[in-house]
């Protein structure tokens, strides 16, 4: 579904990504990690082009992603997008903030959309905060509302950049919740995370990333258990 060829990208003349090759097929759950700064983020808004990738292939369901006739808006839609703060609308309620996107964007009649909205709202478990305001939730909840208004689109795979970053500790646990009913259902998903728990128990596989480059890629009992990399150690040693 998402393939990295020898991609490299540049911000002016600093290296971020150095020969990346990835893949990941349908229905995988791939989590990355790495040191702050590894290029971890850069890596994931190239692929819905947040970000254009300088040189390289780099294509999702055979599509050039950064290919001048490729459709952006179309592509877009493959995806969903979770960052690290919500990006939630505050001045909008719980419930036009998921109904917005499929509205405007893909033209759902507002009676389906708010349905649709509902039932995703069940999903994440806050149905009853519908029509309340962003700033009237917890962190935890305005988290599981964005996983929601991302799932409303239907998208094909699931990107989540740290999600559970911005969050007191104990709102972490109803996110990570979320995220792995998702994953069992067998969404497409790659998931930056420090959450190694996480990692441990949904990745089919984890990519540990460090100075722009993917430095290990292995199953998580393997990685964890006995990463190869003396770097992949030494961030273990620091984040276990
Ligand atoms: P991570 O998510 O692993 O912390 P990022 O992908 O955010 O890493 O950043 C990787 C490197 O690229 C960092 O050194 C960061 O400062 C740099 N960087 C990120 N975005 C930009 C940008 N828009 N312009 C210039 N440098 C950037
Ligand atoms: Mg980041």
């Amino acid at each position: 579904m998402i393939e990295f060829r020898q991609v490299n990208k540049y911000f002016g003349s600093f290296h971020v990504l150095k020969n990346i090759n990835l893949t990941v097929k349908q229905g995988e759950k791939v989590v990355i990690v790495g040191p702050s700064g590894s290029g971890k983020s850069t890596l994931l808004r190239c692929i819905n082009r947040l970000e254009p990738i300088t040189s390289g292939e780099l294509t999702v369901d055979g599509i050039a992603v950064n290919d001048k006739k490729t459709d952006i808006n179309k592509l877009r839609r493959d995806f969903g997008m979770v960052f690290q703060q919500f990006n939630l609308y505050p001045h909008k309620k719980v419930i036009d903030n998921i109904t917005l996107a499929p509205i405007k964007v893909l033209g759902v009649e507002p009676k389906t959309a708010r349905e649709t909205a509902m039932f995703y709202l069940e999903k994440v478990g806050i149905a009853e905060k519908a029509d309340q305001y962003p700033s009237q939730l917890s962190g935890g909840q305005q988290q599981r509302v964005a996983i929601a208004r991302g799932l409303a689109m239907k998208p094909k795979i699931m990107l989540f950049d740290e999600p559970t970053s911005a969050l007191d500790p104990e709102l972490v646990g109803e996110v990570l919740d979320v995220m792995k009913t998702l994953a069992r259902e067998g969404m497409t998903m790659v998931v930056v995370t420090h959450e190694m728990g996480f990692a441990k128990e949904v990745a089919d596989r984890v990519v540990f990333m460090d100075q722009g480059q993917i430095v290990e890629e292995s199953a998580p009992a393997e990685f964890f258990a006995n990463p190869r990399e003396e770097r992949a150690r030494v961030f273990l040693r620091r984040v276990l």
